[in-house]
């Protein structure tokens, strides 16, 4: 098979040479085991992301998976020059990422009772589902959320005078072009995020209060993304790609744009746009939380870091210049001393990279090493599933996954009732997953963390 094709290198990661793929290095981030258990649907998909236009690395982190065009878990560097940048690779949740927060609170103060009360005094505050609605900002004037989406993180500090420090924001402020406008209605209707700022969405989007086994304390974690907004402008940019390119791009998913294109820099400006209100989407919920938190445990909560993994950057590279990074369910790693970081709080330490797990598994927060240059300055951005939503629901017992999570003293919810096809068994060992990336020198372990109340969107 495809995979004896790949190998095993003295830095720690599996070199794959195929015919299909021809001169673009793809790199393995994974251990034999993981390589082992691969889907073997995933090589189609892989050779699908060495033909997009000018790719120059493709890397794949340890917890891929089947996903749109091209696996979950997957970065691709396009030349900037001359390549294109590709939309299956960024995806329909335009900056989707995780949150995390620290607090002082002894773990053992998350009594049942108190988990309880977390996760009620959450959902009162910020609304659950693929149809919730923002409680803290209702619905906003076009006005404002232009200013938002425009203005970022940045714009919200100021002028809704929110508390935390933007610079634990991975992006402040994502620049927009003044002359795009957003691409309102059509197929998508982007206008669905003018009321859904602050809420979480649905599916394996989650909130989680966590006990970190480093200090001892209570942590939270939040995955969320750009809600109806960046969907809607991904379906219509998803559109225009094809009509553009009808022969070209067979699948609607394989969808790119060249300097060239028409849609070039309007599609960038859409990412821009999307990747700051799934920013500012997290810091809201953030806000919300930190006040939950402070009724149930009357301390505070401090930002940790915000971090997108459904993104395309402009970056530069040592070995392979100017580029396009795009990372799909990935996650930049930018080590200490990376130029991006200097002047920057993170110059020193490398910025925190936010992993979860599952919710019946650890979480981790990493540091970026050195050796994250081989990857494209990316890891993983998760576990990654290993079982379908499908075989889920078809093979798990609802009876006996609430008795183990209550055994193990893990709330799910109000009612303890673990939603199957998003339950523990169906994410791969995040202890394997972030093993993979810790021995081939792409970061350190800096927090192991362990849900203690989940909520799960
Ligand atoms: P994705 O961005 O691909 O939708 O998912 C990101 C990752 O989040 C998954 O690969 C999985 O490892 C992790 N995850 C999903 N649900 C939960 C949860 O409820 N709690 C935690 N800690 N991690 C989760
Ligand atoms: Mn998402
Ligand atoms: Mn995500």
């Amino acid at each position: 098979t495809w995979k004896q094709n790949a190998t095993l290198r003295d830095d720690g990661y599996f070199e794959l040479r195929t015919a299909d793929t021809g001169d673009v290095p793809v790199r393995l981030f994974v251990t034999p085991k993981l390589l082992a258990e691969a889907e073997p649907t995933l090589y189609r998909q892989i050779v699908n992301a060495t033909r997009f236009p000018g790719t120059k690395l493709v890397a794949i982190t340890p917890d891929v998976h089947y996903g749109y065009g091209v696996p979950v878990g997957c970065v691709i560097l396009t030349d900037r020059n001359h390549g294109s940048v590709a939309m299956g690779p960024v995806g329909f949740d335009i900056g989707c990422g995780m949150m995390s927060a620290r607090s002082k609170v002894p773990a053992e103060l998350a009594t049942p009772d108190r988990k309880l009360e977390f996760n009620r005094e959450v959902t009162k505050r910020v609304s659950l589902g693929a149809g919730g609605t923002s409680i803290k900002l209702g619905r906003l004037s076009e006005k404002d959320f232009q200013d938002l989406v425009r203005g970022g993180a940045e714009h919200y500090v100021e002028a809704y005078g929110a508390s935390f420090d933007r610079s634990r924001a991975e992006r402040h402020r994502i620049p927009v072009d003044d002359g795009w406008d957003i691409p309102w209605g059509g197929k998508g209707s982007p206008e669905r995020g003018l009321d859904q700022l602050g809420s979480l969405g649905g599916g394996n989007h989650f909130i989680e209060l966590q006990s970190c086994e480093e200090t001892g304390t209570l942590f939270v974690q939040v995955h969320t993304g750009s809600r109806g907004f960046g969907h809607g402008l991904a379906t219509n940019y998803f559109q225009m790609a094809k009509e553009e390119r009808p022969e070209e791009i067979s699948d609607l998913d394989l969808g790119f744009f060249t300097p060239e294109s028409k849609h070039f820099r309007e599609y960038l400006n859409a990412v821009a746009a999307g990747g700051n209100y799934a920013i500012l989407n997290r810091l809201v919920i953030y806000e919300q939380i930190a006040e939950a938190f402070r009724k149930v445990f009357r301390e505070e909560l401090e930002l940790i870091y915000e971090i997108s993994h459904n993104l395309v950057q402009a970056e530069d590279h040592p070995e392979f210049g100017k580029v396009w990074v795009h990372r799909k369910g990935a996650t930049r790693a930018f080590p200490a001393g990376h130029p991006a970081l200097v002047g920057t709080m993170w110059e020193a330490s490398g910025h925190p990279v936010l992993i979860p797990g599952s919710n019946h598994d650890h979480s981790y927060i990493l540091r970026p090493e050195p050796g994250a240059e081989k990857s494209g300055y990316s890891v993983n951005h998760g576990a990654g599933r290993r079982m379908s939503r499908g075989e889920a629901m078809r093979q798990l017992d609802q009876r006996k996954v609430d008795d183990q999570y209550r055994r193990d003293g893990i709330l799910v919810n109000l009612d303890g009732r673990v939603p199957l096809d998003e339950s523990g068994q169906c994410y791969k060992s995040a202890e394997e997953v972030v093993s993979a990336v810790v021995s081939a020198g792409l970061a350190r372990i800096e927090y192991t963390l362990s849900p203690v109340a989940s909520i799960k969107g």
